[in-house]
């Protein structure tokens, strides 16, 4: 995950980005998205506020009359219950994959971490019988995205599900991102028997991410408009406290405790989040930014799905907003909660199989 969301100068004219951090709600945002979005942020902010107090005030007619901040919540899912196999997704396993990844150091350029990363990923995946492909964006060892596929029966319009391996120079990155690599393997494993699916699945483990996305946005070339993914993007540190950018603080009460997973969506990739949400049971936070919070979200390897117009949804414990140890050399396998991130995968794995039906 990006410490800050990357300049527009780098990711085309997107959009104009305001100095960044990362997460947000759900049917509010969805609401507010909606609206016409006034051009000053202030005024945005000030819009956003009034727009929810009166949503509030009508609530609050509708039942007791008392008066209490609408509260930002993690949802637990109404249904959860699905008419699909239900994976055996393994904790032990994550840890041993994360404990791997780790074990050589940070994931960065020419650092040894790399070459054994890489290493471990292609022979996890070959020994699932998974042939791997190399897709290379560039001319030196680190510039390699893996790519792993159980290809399907009738439509070559791939369901992704993705993760970046690399780190930042200092951080050993355990749950950024060997938490998601990890899962992507966990996932793989298990997938790798489904009866010939509809449409291809892919397994993409991305480089370049920390640097800018850069595995991600390559990796657009190679594939389909209809190709859809989901990123895992940080999913294995749980604590007792959360926070929430600063700029949504005027209209959102922070969760107080860091035990939910983060679905973060545009409009376009809403039916996604809907159908990941239905499979979890853990706590989730489905979040829909308007254009004018976007900027927060734009950290990670869904930015160049956005951009090229195709659906994909983040899936994170939402980074630096709960976890301590964010881009440090004490982000270490020690400090992840794998029955959590066990709960993650076994999720993706249901939606991943509903998708490529
Ligand atoms: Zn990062």
């Amino acid at each position: 995950m990006l410490l800050r969301p990357c300049a527009p100068t780098s990711r085309g004219s997107r959009r104009r980005l305001v100095s960044g951090l990362p997460l947000p709600s759900t049917a509010t945002f969805v609401r507010l998205a909606r609206r016409p979005v006034p051009r000053r942020r202030d005024q945005a902010l000030r819009a956003a506020s009034t727009a929810n107090v009166r949503h509030e005030q009508r609530a609050i007619r509708r039942t007791d009359g008392r008066i209490r901040k609408r509260a930002m919540r993690p949802a637990f899912p109404a249904v959860a219950r699905i008419p699909y196999p239900v994976a055996m997704i393994s904790a032990k396993r994550l840890r041993a994959h994360v404990e791997a990844l780790t074990a050589h150091g940070p994931r960065f350029e020419d650092l040894p971490g790399v070459a054994a990363c890489l290493r471990y990923s292609t022979d996890q995946l070959s020994a699932m019988g998974l042939k791997v492909r190399v897709e290379r964006y560039g001319s030196e060892l680190h510039q390699v995205n893996l790519v792993a596929e159980i290809e399907g029966g009738t439509s070559d319009d791939a369901v992704e599900l993705c993760a970046h391996w690399d780190t930042v120079e200092v951080s050993p990155g355990a749950d950024d991102n060997a938490s998601g690599v990890a899962g992507v393997l966990e996932a793989a494993r298990v997938l790798r028997d489904a009866d010939l699916p509809a449409r291809t699945i892919r397994f993409c483990l991305f480089g370049g991410e920390e640097s800018g996305f850069d595995g991600s946005a390559a990796h657009q070339a190679f594939i389909t408009a209809q190709t859809e993914s989901i990123v895992f993007e940080m999913i294995g540190h749980t604590a007792a406290h959360q926070r929430i950018p600063d700029e949504l603080s005027d209209f959102l009460e922070a969760p107080e405790r860091g035990d939910f997973i983060a679905l973060v969506a545009d409009e376009r990739s809403q039916d996604l989040q809907t159908r990941f949400a239905r499979h979890l049971e853990i706590p989730s936070l489905p979040l829909i930014l308007p254009a004018f919070a976007e900027h927060v979200a734009m950290r990670s390897d869904h930015v160049p799905y956005w951009d090229a117009g195709r659906r994909s949804l983040l899936v994170t414990d939402t980074a630096d907003y709960r976890n301590a140890h964010y881009h440090r050399a004490d982000d270490t396998a020690d400090t992840l909660d794998y029955e959590f991130a066990a709960n993650v995968v076994t999720a993706a794995v249901r939606t991943v199989t509903e998708l490529a039906q």
